[in-house]
């Protein structure tokens, strides 16, 4: 039994940010109703239900601006930074979320926000979710969306499923090593592929080469006016890109991989070297077809992230009723 038609603003996403929180309302379709935000509280100690507190009234405000109460959402979908346990709802201890240790953000929410199903994934799963259904991935059954931000995470669809793995590490492809020789990595491995190739990578390099003030959008910029250092260093990160994807597609047997923040912003720049090496790298009976391209929902992707959970949320309902 539907509550709700499709097309009715009956989902709620909550996106649980390092620098903000949100709270959206929209459709099946991905479109977004109404929104909230506000800033993410600097935390004391570990209190995390001071920020879990603000989500629930950017919920309440952004269902009633949307004219629906709390008790009519038919899903809620909570997108957030990793480690977590999606299986028990609870957030474990996200470098960027000091004070979220432990949180069991799902029950903290049931009890306030009516009984709608809810569904907690990290950011990268979540955003691979809508990319697949909204966004660039449509129509695929297998892709990878590699963050490609500040870090470098990955969320996999496989057979028109998120893989999770067995404790919801799968997809943790930047700390694969793609250079044992390479730049020491904050997770204190050498070479992994976030240490290469991820907009936190490019913004060291550009701090060490080109001034205390310039980041990777500095390299970008230079790059594209030829200047040849900063296509070195476009190549290189390319380079480091294009290995990962390579063992990616031998290992997954992919159709589309999807790269989000920095291939959004710098284009064919990097999209072109990086198809080119990852073409090198890989054999010609797998890469045959393989479409590697940037996310497709532009400024909404975080919050058509947290919808894609909601709709999910829904769904696991629906399932468990034919149970
Ligand atoms: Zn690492």
């Amino acid at each position: 039994m539907r509550e709700l038609e499709c097309g009715s603003p009956s989902l709620l996403g909550i996106d649980i940010g390092g620098t903000k929180l949100a709270a959206v309302v929209g459709d099946e379709n991905g479109t977004v109703i109404e929104r909230s935000e506000a800033p993410t509280p600097r935390l004391p100690g570990s209190d995390w239900r001071m920020a879990a507190l603000i989500l629930v009234e950017l919920a309440r405000d952004v269902c009633a601006r949307a004219g629906i109460a709390t008790k009519a959402v038919s899903g809620i979908g909570i997108s957030c930074g990793g480690p977590l346990d999606s299986v028990r709802g609870i957030v474990l201890n996200p470098p960027n979320l000091p004070g979220w240790r432990d949180a069991p953000i799902c029950d903290f929410l049931a009890g306030r926000l009516g009984n709608a199903s809810i569904v907690l994934e990290n950011d990268a799963n979540a955003t691979a979710i809508a990319e697949h259904r909204w966004g660039a991935g449509q129509g695929s059954s297998s892709l990878a969306y590699l963050t490609f931000g500040t870090g470098m995470g990955a969320g996999l669809i496989l057979n028109g499923c998120l893989y999770q793995g067995k404790r919801d590490l799968a997809g943790e492809i930047g700390h694969a090593v793609v250079d044992p020789n390479g730049p020491l990595c904050l997770c204190g491995k050498r070479g992994c592929l976030e240490a290469i190739a991820s907009g936190g990578a490019l913004d060291r390099v550009a701090r060490e080469h080109l001034g205390d003030d310039a980041t990777a959008a500095t390299i970008c910029e230079r790059a594209r006016r030829g200047d040849a250092q900063c296509l070195g260093f476009v190549d290189a990160a390319a380079r480091g890109l294009g290995t990962g994807i390579a063992n990616l597609l031998h290992t997954l047997d992919l159709e589309v991989v999807i790269l989000g923040s920095l291939a959004v912003k710098a284009g064919d720049l990097f999209l072109e070297p990086v198809r080119r090496y990852a073409e090198e790298y890989t054999w010609p009976s797998i890469y045959a077809g393989v479409r590697i391209i940037a996310a497709g929902l532009g400024s909404e992707a975080q919050d058509k992230a947290a919808l894609a959970l909601a709709s999910s949320a829904v769904s696991r309902r629906t399932e468990t009723r034919l149970d």
